[in-house]
């Protein structure tokens, strides 16, 4: 096969934020450079959902709760309240979950996830606390590096 030429791994498929697997064998899997990776577990599945201010602002955490019939999160690294400024029409976005997500416009965007995981009834929740921005030894960011960078893998599995 030629380089930069893949086949498609998953005709038909739409290309989608949120993945839910239902038993045994399946991997969900989600690529970010400052979004969250956020992992959900239940008894209804394991999920990855990729959490951008958009999608969290659309409901992703809670329709992803309810797939998954989630009882338990981790939100993996992205973008720290250190470094992702944002503009009225974000923070207006999550004004419904009370105070204390932002410092004038910096954004708490794992606090917000982690808020609207609690809202949606998961109570047990792991939070990586590393900033994707401050990392670079670490983790690529899109606001630090601009395109072309690469992307994290989250990736969530039954034992
Ligand atoms: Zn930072």
């Amino acid at each position: 096969m030629p380089v930069g030429a893949f086949a498609d791994p998953a005709p038909g498929l739409p290309e989608a934020d949120g993945h839910v697997a239902v038993g045994d064998g399946l991997v969900p899997l989600v690529l970010a450079a400052d979004c969250l990776p956020v992992a959900l577990a239940g008894d209804g599945g394991v999920a990855m959902i990729h959490c951008g201010w958009r999608g969290l602002a659309a409901g992703i955490v809670g329709n992803g709760v309810e797939a998954a019939e989630a009882r338990a999160a981790t939100i993996g690294p992205g973008i720290g309240p250190c470094c992702y400024e944002v503009g009225e029409t974000v923070l207006a976005a999550f004004e419904a979950l009370g105070p204390g997500l932002a410092s004038g416009r910096m954004l708490d965007l794992r606090e917000v996830a982690r808020r609207q995981l609690r809202q949606a009834g998961v109570e047990e929740i792991e939070v990586c606390e590393l900033c994707t921005s401050c990392h670079p030894e670490l983790f690529f960011s899109h606001r630090r590096d601009g395109e072309p960078t690469g992307r994290q893998a989250g990736l969530a599995w039954r034992d």
